[in-house]
């Protein structure tokens, strides 16, 4: 069967939106650099004037930022979808796998099925993710990277996928 390449933990699960979301990072840091001129600029001293006391200027800003920008800016994939689309194209993987392991290939469905897939869990901004790559032979649950790692955070990891009620 295909592994994924293995030369860096890809992130199957997001290869398909890369350009995207490369896009969307660069669209929100020139906003957020906007938003911050402008505060400076304008409006800065006016929120000084009228908060309280024990705002400080960093309260003050996010106030601000909260004001013009919707809490739910495309670029913020939470926990719960970016796990939601990881389940989904491992369960495709898997049921495509079963129905003929020879002639699985991973790429197409952006997951190896999850017999195959190492069992590592990162934590990456301050996400769980399961590592994508395939595991290193059939008597190990993990890829070649993570074989001597302590899995630290699948604990955490199960903790998550029952609180998300999936
Ligand atoms: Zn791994």
């Amino acid at each position: 069967m295909e592994e994924i390449e293995d030369t860096e933990e890809i992130e199957v699960t997001e290869d398909n939106n890369l350009d995207l979301n490369v896009l969307l990072k660069s669209f929100n840091r020139l906003d957020n650099y906007v938003a911050k001129y402008i505060y400076n600029k304008y409006l800065k001293k006016d929120f000084e004037s009228k908060s309280s006391d024990n705002n400080n200027d960093n309260d003050n800003y996010k106030q601000y930022l909260n004001t013009i920008f919707s809490l739910e800016r495309p670029f913020i994939i939470t926990q719960k979808e970016c796990l939601e689309k990881d389940l989904e194209n491992m369960e495709i993987a898997d049921e495509q796998y079963d129905k003929d392991p020879k002639t699985f290939k991973a790429r197409q469905f952006n997951s190896l099925p999850d017999i195959k897939r190492c069992s590592y869990i990162r934590k990456h901004k301050n996400k769980y993710k399961r590592c994508a790559n395939g595991i290193l032979d059939d008597d190990s649950d993990m890829c070649y990277k993570h074989i001597k790692s302590k899995n630290m955070y699948w604990d955490k990891y199960c903790e998550v996928l029952e609180s998300l009620d999936l």
